[in-house]
């Protein structure tokens, strides 16, 4: 874990979804009720809890849940990292590729082939809009772009999440004590 803080008075905080089961944003919202206390100190200005579409200029805080999985994924990181100060790596997917890592052994071809043509039984094809081109590999996002802070666990506890943030926006250092991966 790199040295990382936040010491401004009131910061900006995102969220992030690329290839994940959005499992780490329940995580995220099982703060309850500590996610008020969270916004009184960090405006949460670009999430999927938020009506906004297009990344801010300046993030203090980004936390990016899934793995690069795509080439719209790849678009998404690279903008996100030039714009946010603190890159948290949030949960196994971001961290490892984890589960969307868990096509990494086959090609492409293969496994579009095994979704949209081996295993269905109504007229199939292969999708050639709406379904994002992918990559080779779905990849761990330090793989990709630079990350200050990485949180394992799949999920991370609620608990792990808030600490990191109370840590982060009192300019602490994150601990690592409480760092695992899996459930
Ligand atoms: S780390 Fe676990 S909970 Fe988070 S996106 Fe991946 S599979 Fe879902």
């Amino acid at each position: 874990m790199s040295e990382a803080a936040v010491t401004t008075p009131k910061a900006t905080l995102a969220t992030v979804w690329l290839d994940g089961c959005s499992g780490c944003h329940m995580s995220f919202l099982d703060m309850d009720e500590r996610i008020l206390e969270i916004i009184q100190r960090a405006n949460l200005v670009f999430s999927p809890l938020v009506d906004r579409k297009d990344f801010p200029d300046h993030v203090d805080i980004t936390l990016v849940e899934g793995a690069v999985s795509s080439e719209e994924d790849l678009v998404k990181i690279k903008k996100v990292r030039a714009h946010t100060k603190i890159l948290v790596s949030l949960g196994d997917c971001a961290v490892t590729s984890n589960v969307p890592g868990m096509r990494n052994p086959f090609t492409v071809q293969s496994i579009l082939n095994r979704a949209y043509v081996e295993n269905v039984t109504l007229p199939h094809a292969l999708p050639s809009t709406v379904i994002p081109v992918l990559l080779a590999r779905a990849r761990p996002i330090h793989e990709v772009v630079p990350v200050d802070v990485f949180v394992p666990g799949c999920p991370p506890s609620a608990d792990l999440i808030y600490q990191i943030l109370d840590d982060l926006l009192a300019g602490r250092t994150p601990s690592t004590g409480h760092l695992r991966f899996g459930a």
